[in-house]
């Protein structure tokens, strides 16, 4: 009996799903990988997935030989030599693993990561080849899939998933075709190519592999800015005074403050702020190198532009190559935005619009703007 077998959440949905025919059936020894994904749905499961595959693509089988639901149970679908279709090209070799959710916008539940991380570590012992567990779109050619949008690799190491986003800007990076440690720091304002190291030290810059997510923020150590004058003394209020010094006040920057001057869990209490105060007051010399000039994380307005020439909406990239960019959202036509300035870009004669959409640059197509 296989490891995965004994998983007491395991529910053994073979040949009960919709089916016409079957998928061809190889020795377990021809798999090495394992295939992670999300459903892309917010709902469904094994039967809903088969209807789905066999009915409207018109497959033989359900693509996944795994389904993991939120509440963790685990369906089988298929014995593991099974090649079923989710990876294109290299469905000879993967096992797919499919855990319901569309984490674009929602994150896997604890029950599902359990199951996903117990998984995989039977799956290791019972695929005499293994040798890797990559997501959808770590394959080759599908490196423009959005899946399975979350840090497997973290459930699957056992380790604390990183923390989410905050508004201010993403804290980790997902490795696309062409980035190197070098684009990556120059993408990112005050960021540094040493940082990229320091925050990753388990990456080899010179192997970064598509799909991979390294850290850009969360635990960057930027140094804390010396008060280059008094400053406001008289407020009790730090953003009045970190406002009056030219530094950026918001929550996350005085979170690093703090943490640079020695207050653990910073949430923003009026003890803590008093303290802080009093701390960059005192200038503790502990602190600051003298170079330090905190940057906005915001790029400057140079202008506004109109959305033309789309049916509907443009599409805001995540960089200036329309090729190999993430789409970080969409400006509907018409409507008037921000801009930092132009770029020239990659694979776009008209080059690109640097917009500041959400508080964050992005890029717009060069055609799709007119500045007004
Ligand atoms: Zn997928």
């Amino acid at each position: 009996m296989a490891h995965f077998e004994k998983l007491s959440q395991l529910k053994d949905l073979r040949g009960k799903t919709a089916h016409n025919g079957w998928q061809p059936v190889y020795d377990v020894s021809v798999k090495t990988d394992i295939a992670i994904h999300h459903s892309l749905t917010k709902e469904g499961d094994s039967y809903s997935f088969a209807n789905y595959h066999v009915h409207t693509n018109g497959w033989h089988e359900i693509a996944y030989a795994f389904v993991i639901l939120k509440d963790g149970t685990i369906e089988w679908n298929h014995d593991l030599g099974v090649l079923s279709y989710h990876v294109g090209n290299s469905n000879k070799f993967a096992v797919g693993i499919c855990l319901v959710g569309d984490f674009r916008s929602e994150k896997p539940t604890e029950a599902q990561k359990r199951s996903l991380k117990q998984l995989v570590d039977c799956l290791k012992k019972d695929m005499p080849n293994y040798k890797r567990t990559r997501g959808h779109n770590e394959f080759p050619g599908y490196s423009w899939k959005a899946c399975p949008e979350f840090d497997y690799r973290a459930v699957c190491s056992g380790e604390k998933e990183f923390a989410s986003v905050p508004a201010s800007g993403a804290s980790t990076h997902t490795i696309q075709q062409g980035d190197t440690f070098w684009s990556i720091a120059n993408e990112n304002e005050g960021l540094s190519v040493d940082d990229l190291k320091k925050l990753n030290p388990s990456v080899d810059p010179s192997k970064l592999k598509i799909g991979e997510k390294i850290k850009i923020k969360e635990t960057a150590s930027k140094p804390a800015p010396k008060p280059a004058s008094n400053g406001d003394m008289k407020t009790t209020s730090i953003v009045t005074y970190l406002k009056s010094i030219g530094v950026d006040s918001s929550f996350n920057y005085r979170a690093k403050l703090a943490a640079k001057y020695g207050i653990s869990r910073y949430k923003g209490t009026a003890p803590q702020n008093i303290s802080l105060l009093s701390k960059m007051r005192g200038g503790s010399k502990s602190a600051a190198p003298k170079t330090a000039t905190p940057k906005k994380s915001s790029s400057p307005v140079k202008g506004k532009i109109k959305i033309i020439g789309v049916n509907s909406a443009a599409i805001v990239m995540d960089k200036p190559d329309r090729n190999s960019s993430k789409n970080i959202g969409t400006i509907k036509k018409n409507a008037t935005v921000n801009i930092s300035g132009s770029v020239k870009g990659k694979n776009n004669p008209r080059g690109y619009w640097e917009v500041i959409y959400d508080g964050k640059r992005g890029y717009v197509s060069g055609q799709f703007g007119r500045k007004v």
